[in-house]
């Protein structure tokens, strides 16, 4: 079996140190030989100790050339900003590129990386979310393999295979529904960043911890739906499902519905991205369905979760309009993690931001981006 070679962007990351964590139980099978991070050097040290990259990629000049005084001459060549990014991502002997940056920071590597004929684990689903069809296009025009890592996505890729497309009916995304799925919402008001940053089944990076109690991150996964298997949004259904264990479904016309399920633990979505269309043994626990006893599900409610309906209308209103949700919803969640607005004040910007937008249809990359900008500075200003 040859090795593949892989390139990790966000290697420091939540997915970023899973997916090393499948190189390392399967060394015989994959090779880092590119790796970024942002600011954590003390971890990123420690990732290139181990896994001796050929090129490292950090996002300040200065941390550069602490990381070169820290590695001394043995170590790999580092580079820096969106130049440095963009090199991890083409790096000539990668195979596959695992996107695993936070927010739309992902893009323009991801993107680059597709166009040097990379195939890609998308783990970055801002990456869609921001520039779908742009990405979607690109991918089949250099002919690369795009593998989702975002578990819902994954389980459905699974779920759709050996299957007719025409056969499908509609997606069913599970959501965990977070840790405020109960909390009555007449003391939302009074919501912490620790009670939000609690999430019951999952541990993630910061950002996306915040989006799942709005479930703004199960709006983002709708609109990567649509991309990645090109179905409407009226044919995408979301079901809160606390236990986590189903990680998503495709009803076929015949109403068969197929599942994927498993303990959740992105190591499983990563490996089978990296394999693909093999299965690597995990050393996981086992999914025991009659100790858990019984798998729930429920209809979202609006009122509790105003971002998905936000969600859902951007991806109708289609061009920029998810682009420029996605740049409102990080500026808010940043603004929520320091502390400058309360938890309501998230749905409540994203949405101001919304109302003042005039969608276009971007025609680039480029175009994405002043989106992009241009949201941001409308929710900065509100701020
Ligand atoms: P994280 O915050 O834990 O890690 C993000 C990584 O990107 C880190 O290595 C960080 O240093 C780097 N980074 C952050 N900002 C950067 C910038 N501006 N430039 C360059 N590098 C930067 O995030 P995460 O939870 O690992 O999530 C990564 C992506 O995967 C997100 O898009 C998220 O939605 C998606 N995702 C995560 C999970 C999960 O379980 N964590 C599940 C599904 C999808
Ligand atoms: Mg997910």
């Amino acid at each position: 079996m040859a090795i593949k070679k892989i390139s990790i962007l966000g290697s420091t990351g939540s997915i970023g140190v899973s997916t090393l964590e499948v190189v390392a139980e399967h060394a015989d099978r994959f090779d880092v030989v590119a790796m970024t991070a942002g600011t954590n050097l003390d971890l990123f040290v420690q990732q290139i100790v181990s896994f001796r990259p050929q090129l490292v990629a950090v996002v300040s000049a200065g941390d550069a050339a602490r990381l070169r005084d820290r590695l001394g001459d043995e170590g790999p060549e580092v580079v820096s900003g969106v130049e440095g990014l963009i090199a991890c991502a083409t790096h000539a002997e990668a195979g596959i590129v695992v996107s695993a940056i936070v927010g739309a920071a992902g893009l323009v590597p991801t993107m680059a990386a597709i166009e040097a004929g990379k195939d890609i684990a998308l783990a970055n689903k801002e990456t869609l979310v921001t520039a779908g069809a742009l990405v979607m296009r690109a991918v089949a025009e250099y002919g690369v393999k795009l593998y989702p890592v975002d578990s819902e996505h994954s389980a459905i890729f699974q779920s759709l295979e050996g299957h007719r497309d025409k056969d499908v009916k509609r997606l069913i995304l599970t959501a965990s529904g977070g840790p405020f799925r109960e909390r009555d919402p007449q003391t939302f008001d009074n919501i912490t960043l620790e009670d939000a940053l609690a999430h019951p089944n999952w541990n993630m990076g910061q950002k996306i911890t915040i989006d799942s109690a709005t479930m703004m991150n199960k709006g983002l996964e709708v609109i990567e739906a649509h991309w990645l298997f090109g179905l409407p949004g009226d044919r995408i259904s979301v079901h809160i499902h606390p236990q986590s264990i189903v990680h998503s479904m495709v009803e076929y016309i015949d109403g068969s519905v197929i599942a994927q399920l498993g303990v959740p633990d992105m190591k499983t979505p990563i490996a089978y991205a990296l394999s693909y269309p093999e299965r690597l043994p995990l050393d996981l626990p086992p999914l025991d369905l009659c100790q858990l006893g019984q798998l729930t599900f429920m209809e979202p409610d609006s009122e509790r979760f105003p971002c998905l309906d936000l969600a859902y209308a951007a991806l109708a209103a289609g061009g920029s309009a998810p682009a420029a949700l996605n740049a409102a919803n990080e500026v808010a969640v940043d603004a929520f993690l320091n502390g400058r607005i309360r938890y309501l004040g998230i749905p409540e910007l994203i949405e101001e931001v919304m109302s003042k937008h005039q969608v276009v249809v971007p025609g680039s990359i480029d175009d994405v981006l002043q989106v992009d900008q241009w949201a941001r500075r409308e929710a900065d200003g509100i701020l």
